[in-house]
């Protein structure tokens, strides 16, 4: 049969490895890393049983000298790690999905924190690697160095070849790598036949690959990871110039392009910054300038984008990290004819935290990930119901729908109810400020699974009481009514109310979500430290308000760094003149100004408000939830649940977890002690 996505199915040759479609998941991280092999394994065969023709892994370092600690990475030091990768090809191949490598020699980027050796770069400088700011230089390689480093490279894909790889990459990439350090102006100071020009910088690259391909090219693709572009101007490499060079020198050599932009916050840019396809404009010089297949990303969730990607010539593989996280079977629903189905990404980087934060991964939209192994979740497939017991599920944000999905795809009847006219709770909220619509992505896929469920009863507009809940019989109870932003500041810098919080135009983002504006200038005290205060100074700046931003965290928005959004927000807030005071905490509110101080000299300051907006600690709306475990007590009710914000507030892709493992756990009796396997060392 021929369809309009057909051409996504075709096989790919790549030297002598053939891919089954176009649907390639290229090099991710995942916080599981060298630590936790077998949750690894498990979230990349999830990848290839959902459809993805070729399944990678994250980089992954070759030799002791290029430790990435605390981050946990690949690891292929020695054939002692051959084992752990092999559950990987396993996984991968057990579905026919090609399995790829991503092998790593850090340079510069390498913290060696673990190891204690000095990490080995082009010449001398400090490390950017571990926190940004470790306290260490590295050493410049002499020529047995670089020997020493082809050979640990050439080691490496020899015992890739052993645990199964199919694919095995040269990278240079990100900045990360020691090859990109060497064709880097920035980074290469050397006189040399390995430095000056840029054949001399390309030299190392070249010698990686021709390595590669004499070591395991046989039956092996060999496979590049470049950065055509830095987006840094003439200071790094660029697209229109040395990236271009680059790739024509080198064209016919590998035997696939992986290509994109370098740093990680530009390749994986959150939709607040970048839209689908951001970056084909950088990277469709590719295919003009080599005949072997192309890979590239930009998040591409729609099925007509990456058939017009293909077709306009831009690239063979529709390269992915974040669209086979949100949904690892998105290419299998695409041939299925099932569009409408895609679980697409809302591009806000919950999974990027996983590394950064050093956990498994998590995903917003899909909270299976990372789950796979440990607690044995698919993406698709749920236990069918255990009884025909019925359930009330109160409040359609992501925890409640998300638990009456769920419970709908097992087959109970549930009635889902929200107050507001509307379905999404704060995600409907949230998505409509500033850069946020993808968002919206969340309530959009759960509203369109709910909808083919019959065994679900939608009611919004319907307010409940504890009276209510109880009158209408339903025994089995989900509350997940989230969480007001508290009116008083409290939250984990204040533990007292600040003082003139109660006076008039003193705001919570609740006020501003509800329709409030601003006029003149307006102070919003920041101590949630995530997105919402610079979403919101972004929305009173929109509204010709002159603002500032108080936080008593050392800068705007911190917890956004571990999404890779931090600078950004910053440059932006910057650009919209919003005044910023870091280290800074609110002492009192008065009518027409605040009284801050810092929060480590203690230095005071007084800046001029019309109004003041609170991002501080938020309160659980659990007024439901304290009368209801009365009456589950007294045999009212069969059983109760409090879930999301409700419970605790936390991120988005927290609530949407909450939901799916009340829906999983219903019905299933109680697990004592850790309700999830452990990977543990063997000793
Ligand atoms: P979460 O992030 O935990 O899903 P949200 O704040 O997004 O929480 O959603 C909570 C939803 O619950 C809101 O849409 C709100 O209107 C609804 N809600 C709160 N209390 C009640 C109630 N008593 N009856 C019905 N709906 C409620
Ligand atoms: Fe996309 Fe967010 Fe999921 Fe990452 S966490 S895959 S950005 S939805």
């Amino acid at each position: 049969m021929s369809g309009p996505y057909d051409i996504l199915f075709e096989t790919v040759r790549i030297g002598p490895v053939t891919a089954p479609n176009r649907f390639y998941q290229v090099p991710h991280c995942n916080g599981f890393g060298h630590r936790m092999p077998q949750g690894l394994a498990a979230m990349r065969g999830m990848k290839a049983e959902g459809g993805w023709g070729v399944v990678c892994t994250e980089e992954t370092e070759i030799h002791h000298s290029s430790d990435l600690s605390p981050y946990f990475e690949g690891r292929i030091w020695s054939d002692d790690d051959i084992p752990a990768l092999a559950l990987m090809t396993e996984a991968v191949h057990k579905h026919g999905a090609l399995a790829g490598i991503e092998l790593s020699y850090n340079g510069i980027d390498a913290s060696n924190l673990y190891t204690r050796v000095p990490s080995l770069a082009p010449r001398s400088m400090g490390t950017i690697g571990g926190s940004g700011y470790e306290p260490v230089q590295t050493r410049r390689m002499d020529k047995e160095d670089i020997r020493n480093a082809r050979k640990w490279h050439r080691e490496a894909a020899i015992r890739a070849k052993r645990a199964g790889f199919d694919i095995v990459y040269c990278y240079a990439a990100h900045g990360m790598t020691a090859a990109f350090q060497f064709i880097s102006k920035r980074y290469n100071d050397r006189t040399d036949e390995y430095g000056g020009s840029l054949e001399n910088r390309v030299r190392f690259f070249r010698e990686i690959i021709e390595d590669t391909k004499e070591a395991v090219g046989d039956t092996c693709a060999v496979a590049v990871r470049f950065a055509v572009d830095e987006l840094l101007g003439e200071e790094g490499i660029t697209h229109q110039g040395e990236g271009y060079d680059v790739v024509a020198m080198l064209a016919e050599l590998p035997d696939l392009w992986d290509v994109n932009v370098s740093g990680w916050s530009n390749d994986s840019v959150t939709s607040r910054f970048g839209k689908e396809g951001h970056q084909e404009k950088y990277i469709t010089f590719v295919k003009q300038v080599t005949t072997k297949p192309v890979v590239g990303v930009g998040r591409y969730t729609s099925p007509d984008s990456m058939v017009s990607a293909i077709q306009r010539g831009v690239m063979n593989f529709i390269g992915a990290a974040r669209p086979s996280i949100a949904d690892p079977f998105l290419p299998a629903k695409i041939k299925e004819g099932r569009i409408d189905d895609i679980r697409e990404c809302i591009g806000c980087n919950i999974c990027v935290t996983g590394d950064t934060r050093y956990v498994p991964i998590r995903c917003t939209q899909n909270p299976t990930m990372g789950e796979e192994w440990r607690r044995d979740w698919h993406p698709e497939i749920i236990s069918p119901k255990k009884s025909d017991k019925e359930l009330m599920v109160v409040g359609a944000g992501p925890a409640g729908l998300e638990a009456a999905r769920a419970l709908g795809q097992r087959g109970y009847g549930v009635t889902l109810l929200d107050a507001y006219k509307e379905f999404g709770g704060r995600v409907l909220r949230e998505s409509a400020l500033p850069g946020l619509n993808e968002w919206q992505r969340v309530l959009d896929w759960r509203m369109t699974q709910l909808r083919k469920m019959k065994n679900v009863a939608m009611y919004p507009s319907s307010p409940m009481t504890a009276e209510d809940i109880l009158e209408s019989g339903v025994q089995n109870i989900i509350l997940a009514t989230g969480a007001t932003w508290r009116r008083d500041g409290v939250g984990r810098t204040l533990w007292e109310p600040i003082p003139g919080h109660e006076l008039e135009n003193v705001l919570t983002p609740d006020d501003l979500m509800d329709g409030e504006s601003g006029i003149g200038n307006w102070v919003i005290y920041d101590d949630d430290h995530y997105y919402m205060g610079g979403v919101l100074a972004e929305l009173l700046a929109g509204q010709g308000c002159h603002v500032s931003l108080v936080t008593p965290a050392p800068m705007v928005s911190y917890w956004s760094q571990f999404t890779l959004e931090q600078e950004r927000i910053q440059a932006k807030l910057m650009k919209l003149g919003v005044r910023l005071f870091v280290q800074t905490v609110l002492n009192e509110i008065r009518n027409d100004s605040v009284k801050a101080a810092n929060t480590i000299s203690g230095e005071e300051m007084e800046v001029p408000r019309d109004g003041v907006v609170l991002v501080s600690d938020r309160t659980p709306s659990d007024t439901l939830y304290r009368p209801l475990k009365i009456a589950l007590e007294e045999g009212k009710i069969q059983s109760l649940r409090n879930i999301g914000d409700a419970e605790a507030p936390n991120i988005i892709a927290q609530a949407v977890f909450a939901g799916h493992l009340a829906a999983r756990e219903f019905d299933e009796g109680r697990v004592e002690g850790t309700p999830f396997k452990v990977e543990r060392t063997k000793i």
